[in-house]
């Protein structure tokens, strides 16, 4: 039994915006999040209305954007802010600022989280935002005034109780700079714990800018299992918050990372890349094209690497059922949400190719977020030791979890994962009870 229900049919919708395009990346992220969730309720038993009502976000907010160019021009983005559900919790999830960002995709990625903190159980709901707007196009000074005026129409879903925004695609510590500073500014004191990923100066935990990769090493280690990490070869796509210091944990995990790539292009040195001048590399050229000391490699040929372990870190819907039969690494570890669709799921299962979910990969970013908001709703600190003994605690727990019930249920790890966020926030739902 699949309920496919419209994702913005929910009944407290602020506002939907515009219809995305039938076959945008987005509504494909969207379709892809339903499946996943249709499986879990089939797996679940659970009844039609809970699913249709755990397959409809909560809130959504699609708000416009102007901003001043530097010109003097007016521009008009449109932004958005998703909460899929909150029965566990506030709302929590990053920022997007992509181009190509719509009002499905935002609403995939708010229904990914709230699975994502259910399973790795911190007591948030999940959501999302983001912005349809190119970073790269736009000044330091526009970027600025588009990430406060973005904030200022979500201010009324945003909160330190509510809704926390985080980084994601796009965004990063500055960008939770400027917004903790509009929040705080119309609430006419500081509040640090509105955001997280923001820099330790202003409450940001240590440990929060690599969490996330730190994650993705714990994940690709447990699924390694005894396997000696000296013999294994890893290809990352994707080189920003989360591809980057992933390429180095799982460098300094003992690994040889061999390939990486981003969006100016792919490289490779079957010898292993020297992660730390790559990044090197790519704080001076702004990409990993031109590394002088690798051969250039195209995108679809990295996905394709005859490697140990591939970490999609960039976008959705990156393995497809065409791209995953070029698949030939015996793991896939997912840094980044969505990269694989259902299709290409069956693909890899049928190949013997064993995928670490992105709920569970990449939720070290997440556990982090939620160390940083307990940290500032008590106004204390700890140690960046404390923080990786608590991240590697919720990391391996859940990876147990998932991989014991995936081996006494015969399930995918996915479908394990899902199975298990998907029951926890439809349990709170039936010890709650519906209001009214
Ligand atoms: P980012 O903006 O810092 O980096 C994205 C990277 O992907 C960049 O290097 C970009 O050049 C690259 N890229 C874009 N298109 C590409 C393509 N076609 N081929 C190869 N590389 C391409 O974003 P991020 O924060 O690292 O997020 C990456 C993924 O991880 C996203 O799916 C995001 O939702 C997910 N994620 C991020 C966090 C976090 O804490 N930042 C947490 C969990 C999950």
């Amino acid at each position: 039994m699949t309920v496919m229900v419209p994702p913005t049919a929910s009944a407290t919708t602020i506002s939907t915006g515009a219809v995305p395009a039938a076959g945008s990346a987005g509504r494909q992220a969207l379709d892809t999040a339903l499946f996943q969730l249709g499986q879990a309720a089939e797996h679940l038993g659970l009844d039609d209305g809970l699913h249709r009502m755990l397959a409809t976000p909560r809130r959504s907010l699609t708000v416009s954007v102007p901003v001043r160019r530097e010109d003097g021009r007016m521009d008009v983005v449109q932004g958005y802010r998703v909460q899929h559900n909150v029965s566990r919790g506030p709302a929590k999830g990053g920022i997007r600022f992509h181009p190509d960002t719509d009002l499905s995709e935002v609403t995939a990625l708010a229904m990914w989280m709230t699975w994502k903190c259910a399973l790795v159980g911190i007591p948030y709901g999940g959501a999302k935002g983001g912005v349809g707007v190119d970073p790269a196009t736009l000044t330091t000074r526009e970027l600025e005034r588009v990430t406060r005026r973005y904030v200022n129409e979500i201010l009324p879903l945003i909160g330190p109780d509510q809704d926390i925004p985080a980084p994601d695609v796009g965004t990063d510590e500055q960008t939770m700079a400027w917004i903790m500073d509009t929040y705080s500014v119309n609430a006419g004191y500081s509040v640090p714990g509105v955001v997280t990923g923001k820099p330790t100066i202003l409450g940001g935990s240590l440990g929060r800018a690599g969490a996330t990769a730190r994650g993705v090493q714990i994940a690709t280690m447990a699924a390694l299992g005894d396997r000696d990490p000296a013999g294994v070869t890893v290809a990352v796509q994707g080189f920003g918050k989360v591809g980057a210091p992933a390429a180095r944990y799982l460098a300094d995990a003992g690994c040889r990372v061999v390939a990486v790539s981003d969006a100016t292009g792919a490289i490779i040195d079957r010898a292993g890349l020297d992660v730390a001048a790559v990044r090197a590399h790519v704080a001076e050229a702004g990409g990993v094209a031109g590394y002088p000391r690798a051969d250039a490699l195209s995108h679809a040929d990295l996905l394709g690497l005859d490697v140990g372990v591939l970490v999609p870190a960039a976008l959705e819907g990156v393995l497809t059922a065409e791209t995953a039969q070029k698949v030939r690494a015996r793991l896939v570890v997912e840094g980044a949400n969505g990269p694989t669709t259902p299709a290409a799921d069956d693909v890899l299962a049928d190949a013997g190719v064993t995928v670490v979910p992105d709920i569970l990969a990449n939720a070290g970013g997440v556990i982090v977020s939620y160390l940083e908001w307990v940290q500032n709703m008590q106004a204390y600190t700890w140690s960046a030791g404390e923080v990786e003994v608590k991240l590697r605690d919720l990391m391996e727990q859940a990876y147990a979890e998932v991989g014991a019930l995936a081996a006494a249920e015969g399930l995918t790890l996915r479908r394990a994962a899902h199975a298990i966020g998907v029951s926890r926030v439809a349990e709170a739902h039936r010890l709650r009870g519906l209001y009214p």
